[in-house]
């Protein structure tokens, strides 16, 4: 993922602590490092490690998959707050902690959280000790109701805490996190981009997944969201919306001239029924230069933490659409997975693309997984032909994560026993049933 988009047959990667020291032919690397231990890909593709742009670390993944396919995101949100209130510290690290691992597992190396947390240095806690890259965040909301909302000035104080205590160069980064939508008031939503351009990070929220948010901009200001948030300085290329898939002609415009970024989670938007293809702009948009990444949003959106299967599901969205295969493909939707997802997070100087100085984020898929038999395109195949399952090793700043298909820094089967036992005590206590379509015949 260069700027040439080289594909190096054979090629091997010197690595030096946390950074990319060389790239070329593997006899060449070979000899001028032969003190190197040596990990062999055995013919596997080899690509950087992806980038989630949009992910609900904590939130409702205990959860996961609980909440019924056939509710709107405005039925099923709210019924969700009580679940997300009743989280302590503890759950909160627990649930970061298998997100995290779905991620390492699944080939992602960095994720931007979406903004549904109350504990961000438990979520902190929790991705570390994966050892993958993320941001934290804390609840951002000036909306009466809603976990952590508060005054404009409260609400900033608590995001520059985070700031503070998370500055850039760690695994994981403090972003201002708001929740967006119509959920912040103005004073809320330029004092969150001025923060964010004080401390040189970035700033995410949630906007127009649904018509909703255009619906109310327009009866409150009479301007559509981004022509609004342009107006009281908020965009610009600190700004990563989540969604943006009911923008008009000129909020395109804006967002493009802006250089403000979108994260797109393609699977939520079916899984929900949210209008993508109709209203959906994104490949037009990356196109055109946008800077547009992947998301997978929430586990009862996307439900699975798998870019790659956002990055097949953005290219068939967008050849459906134009009922045109030719114009938007497999490499673009991988450009939005790597090193085009860092360029949205504005992490590009450091992630995304296998080259000397960058870190070393490395996947390696298992060339003896039944999706590689035989190989074809790495590309076509990475995209169309499989997804995060054939993810065999992932190295996160040359570090370690995943081995032969399993996390080797958290044991996967005591996180089971605690997600479950955790997931039936957050039921019992917020009284939360979610019904079943089909009947669930007990005890048989
Ligand atoms: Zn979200």
């Amino acid at each position: 993922m260069d700027k040439d988009r080289r594909i190096l047959d054979g090629g091997a990667i010197a690595i030096a602590g946390e950074r990319i020291l060389e790239v070329g032919p593997t006899t060449a690397l070979k000899a001028k490092f032969p003190q190197a231990g040596i990990v062999d890909a055995n013919g596997g593709v080899v690509h950087p490690g992806m980038v989630n742009a949009h992910q609900h670390l904590t939130g409702g993944v205990l959860i996961k998959s609980c909440v019924p396919d056939d509710w709107p995101s405005v039925r099923s949100i709210p019924n969700n707050i009580p679940m997300h209130q009743a989280q302590t510290g503890d759950t909160e690290e627990l649930s970061a902690t298998l997100s995290a691992v779905g991620s390492a597992l699944n080939g992602v190396t960095m994720v931007i959280e979406a903004g549904s947390v109350n504990f961000p240095a438990r979520l902190a806690a929790g991705v570390r000790k994966v050892g993958i890259r993320a941001t934290t965040g804390v609840w951002g909301t000036t909306h009466p109701g809603r976990p952590h909302s508060g005054t404009a000035d409260e609400v900033l104080a608590r995001q520059k805490a985070v700031l503070d205590e998370f500055p850039p160069g760690g695994l994981v980064t403090g972003w201002v996190t708001l929740v967006g939508h119509s959920m912040g008031n103005d004073e809320l939503m330029s004092g969150g981009a001025d923060l964010a351009r004080q401390y040189g990070v970035g700033m995410t929220m949630h906007m127009s997944p649904i018509k909703d948010d255009p619906e109310s901009y327009l009866a409150r200001f009479n301007r559509r969201p981004i022509e609004h948030l342009a107006d009281i300085g908020v965009l610009g290329r600190h700004l990563l919306i989540g969604h943006g898939v009911w923008l008009d002609d000129s909020e395109v415009e804006l967002m493009l001239e802006s250089e403000s970024a979108i994260a797109y989670c393609p699977w939520a938007y079916y899984r929900l029924g949210q209008g993508a293809s109709l209203m959906g702009k994104h490949a037009e948009m990356f196109l055109r230069g946008g800077r547009i990444g992947l998301g997978c949003d929430a586990v009862n959106a996307g439900d699975q933490v798998d870019i790659l299967r956002q990055a097949s599901l953005a290219a068939g969205l967008a050849k459906d659409k134009m009922v045109d295969p030719s114009w938007f493909g497999a490499h673009e939707a991988f450009e939005m997975a790597t090193i085009r997802g860092a360029e949205a997070i504005g992490m590009d100087h450091l992630l995304g693309s296998i080259e000397a100085g960058k870190m070393a984020d490395i996947v390696i898929h298992d060339a003896d997984h039944a999706n590689w038999i035989p190989k074809g395109d790495p590309i076509i195949q990475l995209v169309w032909g499989t997804d995060g399952r054939s993810v065999r090793d992932v190295f996160v700043g040359g570090k370690e994560v995943v081995r032969a298909g399993r996390c080797v820094t958290v044991d996967l089967l005591e996180l089971k026993q605690a997600a479950t036992e955790t997931a039936a005590a957050l039921f019992a206590k917020t009284g939360i049933v979610y019904p079943h379509r089909w009947p669930h015949i007990e005890g048989v």
